[in-house]
């Protein structure tokens, strides 16, 4: 299919069909063969781009292929603005995983409800978290997560991110972050504050758009 002609591997592509998904949108054609090759990557992209999978399918990809130094260690870290598209996120993560074997777990740590129920499914680990910046930090508080040995970071809706003011939780994060990582952010507009946030944590992002 042309989402195999973007690198993507066999044990993915089912899950794109059962979705039906037939054609890559330009953000999936532009960003997947980027991101799978290890590139930072900028992303001028609404919802309805077809955003999601775009990071998610090389993000799994990567996941799968990449050398397990421990089981269940964290691999991915998606920082998402708002619980509703926190739980969109990870459906999409598992949908699209679930052909790969092993599959991953996906952690979804999000204010609003209890920590204690997030604490207790991070025990034994998780290879994807997708996470608002302010639990995020209260976990990590709690000593429920590392993120000292993250491959990937994603920032999605980086606008909306800043728009609800988590700027300081984002530092905060940024600085127990690895030095080397793949970063990729993704929003729907660029004012200078998420101008300023994509030149500090990505390094000579590739830029697509929508
Ligand atoms: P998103 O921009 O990630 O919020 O996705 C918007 C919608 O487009 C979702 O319902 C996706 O399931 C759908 N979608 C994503 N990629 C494709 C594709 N290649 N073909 C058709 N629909 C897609």
């Amino acid at each position: 299919s042309s989402f195999q002609s973007l690198g993507l591997a066999a044990d993915l592509l089912p899950a794109v069909e059962a979705r039906g998904y037939t054609e890559p949108t330009a953000i999936q054609r532009d960003a997947i063969p980027a991101i799978l090759e290890g590139q930072d990557v900028l992303g001028m992209a609404q919802t309805g781009s077809g955003k999601t999978a775009a990071f998610s399918l090389p993000l799994l990809q990567r996941w799968a292929t990449a050398p397990r130094t421990a089981p269940r260690q964290l691999f991915a870290l998606v920082l998402v603005p708002t619980r509703e598209l926190a739980q969109q996120v990870a459906g999409v993560l598992q949908a699209l995983g679930e052909g790969l074997v092993p599959s991953p777990k996906v952690v979804v740590l999000t204010g609003g409800v209890s920590i204690n129920p997030q604490l207790m499914r991070l025990r034994g680990g998780a290879d994807i978290v997708v996470a608002t910046p302010g639990r995020l930090i209260d976990v990590i508080e709690h000593n429920g997560l590392r993120i000292g040995q993250v491959s990937m970071l994603v920032l999605d809706e980086a606008d909306r991110l800043l728009d609800l003011g988590f700027s300081q939780e984002l530092a905060r994060i940024l600085k127990l972050l690895p030095a080397r990582r793949q970063n990729l952010l993704f929003s729907a507009t660029f004012p200078a504050d998420v101008q300023a946030l994509a030149e500090q944590w990505l390094h000579a992002p590739l830029r697509v758009e929508a």
